[in-house]
């Protein structure tokens, strides 16, 4: 699932990719004539595309007559934090006790729960962990016309294929009915309703989960709630296991064995690996393949992380989301705070994580396209330069690390 790619970049590390946004125009080239006429022109060629993808004229006329570019798109898509946000700023945003106290009421407020585990194998609690995150349980919508949106962000030009192809799905939507334009809001970025998908995957995966024969994802909680399950079942949720479990590592652990091999508990167990909490694992988790991983660095909490991680993952690639899901549902559930608190974090700049990676390439530990996003790349570079120079291979890029590794890299280019 391509769904909100751009967004999970900009959570996950508070950036997007440089090299794309110099690619961009300047949302004031949006707001006056020129950029009047840089979206007209684009309104046309496009007019002349989707006529070409079998769209009727009279749909193209009713729905992009009179459009204009939002400024509010135009200028949240070029917005770029310079600091990433540590994962633990996030998940501590995400895991606030009110927001418990609501997830915690609604496990018995909702009467198609039942059915939508029993179709789907998801729990509730991941659900409402899911609709906490995307919506404030359906409270924070996002109320901007998706279609202004999505012609905006096409004619800005940087992800134009995709948001042509979410514009034209959303005049499939319209022409079976359902959905009338005026109910088709949502984000900025065209994610829309209680659990904010975009329009294709509205058209291929949303399902009625009320039984009313509609699939309202925008006024009905059971809708948008299946919706997500079947999405999270369709992006591989097993029934019946956990997402992860926090865990304690051995003085002396290899954590360049992080992000690394899929193994059952009892492997990890004998490498002296043992759940936080002391608790057994359940026969299901017993036999899942799990995955280590310290999110942020070896002073930090650990988990294996289950199969169904990855699931929520599909929902949306990013590992503190699915990390914040997850949490919430177990707090939900009635479990506790992590054992292992989270250690004080401290952003980085774009220009502290490109050095970075600049560095670990020039050291010939390839960490990908230097682009200042951290991602499983740039990590595994690192894991490999710290387990090279007696560092522990947690391959958490802390200040400390971009210090070592500037000095480190030999001058120039
Ligand atoms: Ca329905």
């Amino acid at each position: 699932m391509d769904r909100r790619v751009f967004l999970h970049l900009a959570v996950a590390t508070g950036a997007l990719p440089a090299a794309a946004l110099a690619q961009t125009p300047k949302p004031s080239d949006l707001l006056g004539v020129s950029g009047e006429a840089y979206f007209t022109t684009w309104l046309n060629d496009f007019y002349a595309r989707a006529l070409a993808a079998g769209v009727s004229r009279a749909m193209l006329d009713q729905q992009l007559s009179g459009l204009s570019p939002d400024p509010r798109v135009a200028a949240l898509d070029a917005g770029q934090p310079e600091f990433a946000k540590p994962v633990s700023d996030y998940i501590n945003g995400s895991i606030s006790p009110g927001r418990i106290a609501i997830g915690r009421a609604k496990r018995g407020s909702i009467a198609a729960f039942a059915s939508i585990e029993q179709t789907y194998g998801v729990p509730r609690d991941i659900l409402i962990g899911v609709w906490a995150m995307e919506s404030g349980f359906g409270a924070i919508q996002g109320d901007m016309d998706v279609i202004r949106s999505l012609a905006t962000l096409a004619a800005l030009g940087r992800r134009r294929p995709w948001a042509e192809s979410e514009l034209l799905t959303s005049f499939r939507i319209l022409a079976s009915g359902e959905v009338s334009r005026a109910r088709l809001r949502g984000s900025w970025a065209g994610a829309m309703g209680q659990t904010q998908i975009l329009p294709s995957t509205y058209l291929s995966s949303a399902v009625d989960g009320d039984g009313d024969g509609k699939k309202d994802i925008w006024g009905s909680a059971p809708d948008a709630l299946a919706t997500a399950a079947n999405l999270l079942k369709l992006g591989g949720w097993r029934r019946g296991e956990g997402w992860a479990r926090e865990v304690i590592a051995p003085h002396g652990f290899d954590f360049g064995l992080s992000e690394g091999p899929k193994e059952i508990p009892a492997w990890w167990m004998a490498k002296g690996v043992r759940r936080a909490d002391n608790g057994a694992w359940s026969s299901a988790d017993s036999a899942a393949p799990c995955v280590f991983m310290a999110p942020s660095g070896a002073g930090g909490p650990a988990f294996l992380l289950l199969p169904n991680h990855f699931a929520i993952r599909k929902y949306n690639n990013s590992i503190a989301y699915a990390l914040a899901v997850g949490l919430l549902a177990d707090r939900f559930g009635g479990g506790g705070p992590l054992v292992t608190p989270w250690p004080h974090e401290t952003p980085l700049s774009l220009t502290e994580r490109m050095d970075a990676q600049s560095a670990l390439a020039k050291l010939g530990f390839n960490p990908g396209e230097p682009d200042g996003l951290v991602g499983v790349g740039t990590r595994q570079a690192l894991r490999a330069w710290q387990a090279a120079h007696g560092l522990a291979a947690d391959g958490y890029l802390s200040p400390d690390m971009v210090r070592r590794l500037r000095a480190a890299a030999p001058r120039g280019a």
